[in-house]
């Protein structure tokens, strides 16, 4: 296993947005920024670049022939979690939708 890729964190992005949207104008400075601080890093920037992605395995070939990828991201500010194991036959063509999209 090997930490590869470090992305923006829509979960933080979408919180933010929502936050500036509904809280923006409508507290005082202070308090405005004492929420940002929840998204901003070290350098105290604003940052959404949280998300720690980890590839198990591929894309390539198990000793089957099928092409297989496996991974997890997560959030390190929120926690939001992203989990995928795909295993793709010969002449198969493999299409993931979550149980909402379905
Ligand atoms: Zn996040």
């Amino acid at each position: 296993m090997s930490a590869d890729t470090w992305d923006e964190c829509p979960v933080c992005k979408k919180e933010h947005q929502k936050l500036k949207e509904e809280k923006y104008g409508k507290i005082s400075a202070e308090e405005y920024e004492e929420l940002l601080n929840h998204f901003r890093n070290d350098d105290k920037e604003i940052d959404f670049e949280t998300v720690r992605e980890d590839y198990n395995g591929g894309p390539g070939f198990d000793i089957d022939g099928n092409w297989c990828f496996s991974g997890h991201a997560s959030c390190q500010k929120c926690a939001a979690s992203w989990e995928i194991d795909v295993k793709c036959k010969l002449n198969e063509k493999v299409i993931i939708l979550n149980k909402e999209e379905l």
